[in-house]
């Protein structure tokens, strides 16, 4: 690694080079696009982002769980250069190559379940949630597609129906698709359901307000992402799973945040053994480079005529290189297990720091995807403004962190697999610190 790992600031954040660069942006990019962080960065590996001014943050974010396997992972490298300078694009539609096919493999033998599996390759994951949808209205013949309270699939028309939180994502954006129908997710923190009693309460609205009959799916994230990391009861996911599987609606696990060993899994549903009809990837897949699949049963992936599923970049050369150096890198460096490490230093230093401060009023997650939820003390009332505060402290400080929530209330923190001890170690202690100054 030729990134010193270490948190070392030399100038305020931002610094200088970042400011004026900033002004530049504000001139020349749509103000819709935001800043979480305003530095303007130079490289970045291993655990560390170097800004411009030579900053080295720590970074807690992998930007938004993209980066699972490292910034810049050797193995993402070297096949993205071999691939770069072989050729960069034909169209698979129009002339075929292995990449496509091989990562194509990967997800067959990766996601859930020991059944005949096929995929399809695409850009984005709000684009492989719509491509799921479709497959899943043509496999069934059916319109109606039931998702959850808090989720977040994406920011195109179909997918911003999907979405559950109108600021930012849909605010005057409509009119947005039809046939899109919520329901109750399990949130322990605020319902206290068991996982069963749940799927019930849920069930029960999709069977009463659209009918199994008419829903062609079903979709799901099994650690919601931007909805705030709420991890559903044991036994709720296998419960509307069954459901589906009874009245022949198609189950879909959107995994592209909580994918490709991000939990401690290859994916999220392997806790529970939950086996979904179709999984949509998106993310980690590829170690930074844009890259989405839908992958599930095969007869499903083929109910859509030749010619129904594609796109001009859909499965881009130079992404799927990127994504076989990626899975590559989880292989050879076991990076569930490191997940798993990442988990249980991650859930030590996060339960001491409840244990200290009463605003925190929940902590959850899985692997390398954990979050802090804060509330006023002794209430589930979200209190947005403290971690505003936690948040920018930590910036300040050089420590990239994320917040989510349907109330903006929740601490997430997904930091590259390929970070070290010491460096996450030091990332928690300013967490800490933040937690203290602004309390
Ligand atoms: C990020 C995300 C999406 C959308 O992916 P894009 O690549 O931003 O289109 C969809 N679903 C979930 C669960 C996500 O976290």
């Amino acid at each position: 690694m030729s990134i010193a790992q270490e948190r070392r600031l030399v100038t305020a954040i931002p610094g200088p080079g970042s400011l004026e660069r900033l002004e530049r942006k504000k001139a020349l990019v749509a103000d819709g696009v935001g800043t979480t962080l305003p530095v303007f960065v130079a490289e970045a590996g291993g655990g560390v982002l170097v800004d411009v001014d030579g900053n080295h943050l720590i970074d807690l974010g992998s930007g938004i769980a993209v980066t699972t396997v490292g910034n810049a992972a050797p193995g993402v490298v070297r096949r993205v250069q071999e691939q770069v300078a072989a050729f960069t694009h034909t169209c698979f539609m129009i002339t075929p190559y292995d990449g496509y096919v091989d990562v194509c493999a990967a997800l067959a033998e990766l996601t859930p379940g020991v059944h005949a599996k096929k995929s399809a390759l695409f850009n984005s994951g709000a684009e492989a949630v719509e491509n799921a949808v479709k497959i899943a209205r043509v496999a069934t013949g059916r319109d109606a597609v039931a998702v959850f309270d808090h989720a977040y699939h994406g920011r195109t028309n179909l997918t911003m129906a999907m979405t559950a939180k109108n600021m930012p994502y849909k605010n005057g954006f409509g009119p947005f698709a039809s046939e899109v129908y919520r329901a109750p997710m399990s949130y322990p923190l605020r319902d206290g359901l068991s996982g069963e009693e749940a799927a019930a309460r849920a069930i029960d609205v999709l069977d009463k307000q659209v009918g199994a009959a008419n829903l062609a799916c079903v979709v799901i994230e099994p650690i919601q992402g931007e909805g705030g990391f709420v991890v559903p009861a044991p036994g709720f996911l296998p419960a509307l799973a069954a459901w589906s599987q009874e009245h022949g609606i198609v189950f879909i696990a959107d995994e592209i945040q909580s994918g490709f060993c991000r939990t401690g899994d290859w994916f999220a549903c392997d806790h529970e053994g939950v086996v979904p009809d179709l999984v949509t990837t998106a993310k980690g897949i590829a170690g930074g480079l844009p890259l989405a699949g839908v992958t599930g049963r095969a007869e499903l992936m083929d109910a859509v005529h030749v010619g129904g599923l594609g796109g001009t970049y859909g499965g881009n050369p130079i992404a799927c290189a990127a994504a076989l150096g990626a899975i590559e890198e989880m292989r050879t460096h076991d990076l569930v297990s490191r997940a798993r490490e990442i988990e249980a230093l991650m859930e030590t230093r996060l339960g001491a720091l409840r244990a200290e401060h009463d605003v925190i009023a929940d902590v959850r997650g899985r692997g390398a995807m954990m979050a802090i939820e804060l509330c006023r003390p002794g209430t589930t009332e979200p209190d947005p403004a403290r971690i505003a505060a936690v948040a920018a402290y930590c910036h300040r400080h050089g420590v990239v962190t994320l917040t989510c929530g349907t109330w903006g209330n929740v601490f997430r923190f997904l930091p590259p697999l390929s970070i070290g001890d010491a460096l996450l170690t030091e990332g928690f202690d300013v967490v800490a610190e933040a937690f203290a100054a602004t309390r």
